[in-house]
């Protein structure tokens, strides 16, 4: 996927602004849950006005504006797959984003499944039956699209709000996309 507005956002790193900064006192840490109070009631918010399928959507979109430039701005782009890899690993876990591990690669036609344990986003949630994880498959989109320049899909088809212990994406390059 690729939202319609692709590359054309306004967004910029330097807009979540200098933290060190201005939190000289209370710095760079915050309780999971007031992530989650800021990004579920967004949600409900965004449901309430469009419908849920659309307020899933737009997380999406959001995701993969974070995803590309958490790519641009935190990951080394020009190193082989396997290091880029073993280097998102450990920049999740250590921002406290997710357990992630690859649970199946096949690196000559770009087909992933990866886990995400501990994910900062659904990890402990009441059982909806629903995966919920839109705005990290658009993570995963954004960050591979612009690893490799094309456009990919991922799909959340395990969650903890589905009743598993552990989130699993499939990611692939996007064809319809392309
Ligand atoms: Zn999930």
């Amino acid at each position: 996927m690729i939202p319609v507005f692709g590359e054309k956002y306004n967004f910029q790193w330097s807009d979540l602004g200098d933290v060190q900064f201005g939190r000289p006192n209370l710095g760079q840490q915050m309780p999971v849950m007031v992530y989650r109070l800021a990004q579920y009631t967004m949600r409900e918010a965004l449901a309430q006005r469009y419908g849920d399928d659309t307020a899933a959507e737009i997380l999406r979109d959001s995701g993969w504006i974070a995803g590309r430039e958490f790519c641009l701005n935190v990951m080394d782009r020009a190193q082989p797959l396997a290091a880029f890899v073993a280097q998102l690993q450990t920049k999740l876990k250590e921002l406290g984003i997710g357990v992630l591990r690859v649970e199946k690669a096949d690196p000559n036609d770009m087909l992933f499944t990866l886990t995400v344990s501990e994910d900062l986003d659904c990890s402990g949630l009441p059982l909806s039956g629903n995966t919920v994880c839109d705005y990290d498959e658009g993570f995963l989109a954004g960050l591979l699209y612009t690893y490799t320049g094309k456009p990919f899909s991922a799909k959340e088809i395990d969650c903890w709000a589905t009743g598993d212990r552990t989130c699993r994406f499939e990611v692939k390059p996007d064809l319809l996309a392309a």
